[in-house]
Formats: structure tokens, sequence, C-alpha cells
């Protein structure tokens, strides 16, 4: 009997996307799969079942989508955190270093009450950056980060450790 298709199977890896030499892992395909998204949703909850948490926050852009599916699994709130420019009342800002140049990420400030159990959520994690500028924003606004959680790890870029090292709980559903 064929094995039912894992969250693994349903990423496509694009060639040369966004430069020549980059391996793009693109979760549309698991996106537009309904039962593709449901099993990634359901295994990126599964170890906070039980666990109290307050608000969802998602990396802009994969991460609203995902974000979105598990705070309403929750029946909590969602808060985005978005690059520079996007957030239309008043912020607070995180920069962080991009393979060439620097880049913005922002929160609203009054997204995350002092005190706040946040899960933090985005579709893939390379060198962390992004993800550890977004852990900045919450904890600037006093919330707690239960957990972090991504479909794709790739760990040789190190945000795998680098969270670690942050004393982050961090879950993956695949490499
Ligand atoms: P990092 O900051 O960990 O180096 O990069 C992670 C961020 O870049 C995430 O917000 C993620 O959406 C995006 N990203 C980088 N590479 C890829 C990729 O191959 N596929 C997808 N879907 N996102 C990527």
């Amino acid at each position: 009997m064929p094995q039912p298709k894992t969250v693994r199977d349903y990423i496509r890896t694009i060639v040369d996307f966004p430069h020549e030499g980059i391996l793009f892992r693109d979760v549309t395909t698991l996106f537009a799969d309904p039962r593709g998204f449901r099993i990634a949703i359901d295994q990126m909850l599964h170890p906070y079942a039980g666990q109290p948490i307050d608000r969802v926050a998602g990396l802009e852009a994969r991460g609203f989508i995902l974000g979105g599916a598990i705070a309403h699994q929750l029946s909590v709130g969602f808060v985005p955190i978005r690059k520079k420019g996007k957030l239309p009342g008043a912020v607070i800002s995180e920069e962080y270093h991009l393979e060439y140049g620097e880049a913005v990420v922002e929160i609203h400030h009054d997204a995350i009450e002092a005190g706040e159990r946040v899960l933090l959520v985005d579709d893939l994690l390379a060198t962390g950056g992004t993800a550890a500028a977004g852990i900045r924003l919450i904890e600037r606004l006093g919330g707690e980060i239960s957990g972090c959680a991504f479909i794709v790890d790739l760990p040789d870029l190190g945000g795998h450790a680098r969270l670690d090292a942050m004393g982050m709980e961090v879950h993956t559903l695949c490499a």
C-alpha cells in the first residue's frame, strides 16, 4: 500500500529563485492542497496541545497564512510582524542582517500586552535572522515566547542553533 504523503511531499523546490544558486522551498503547493495544509497546521500545533497560549504572531508573509489558521484553531488573536513601513499604527522596529545588507521588521507598539504568552510562526527557518528580530520585538513589548513553529528547517544555515541559544523552544516539521 502506498504511504500517505508527508508535509515534505507537498513542498516543491524551485531552482535559482530568487537568485541564481538558490534552491527555494515553495510552500504554496502545500498551502494549496486541502490535506497538506490541514496536516501542516495540525502538526505545527501538536507540541503546544494543552499549553496556555494568548496570541499567535506571524512573520510576513507566509507566517500570516499559517499564523491565521493556527490562531483560529487556538481561538486566540493574531499579530502580524511586518516589513518596514507596512503597519499603519505606531510601531517598534528591529533591524537584522541579510546576506547582502540589512532589513527591518516592525510590530504595532500595542499589539501584545506584558506577560502574554506568544507563539511565533513562520514557514521556514534559515539563518534565523528574521525570527530572532521577531522574538526581540515580542520581548520588548513584554511578551513571553511559548515557542517558535516553522514548517521547514534548514539547519545548515544555523537558525535552529541560534534560536536554541536564545533559549527558545523550536519546532519544525521537515528539513
Ligand atoms: P532567515 O531569516 O531565517 O535567514 O530566513 C527566513 C525567512 O526568509 C522566512 O521569513 C522565510 O519565509 C524566508 N525564506 C528564506 N528562504 C526561503 C525559502 O527557500 N523558501 C521559503 N518559502 N521562504 C524562504
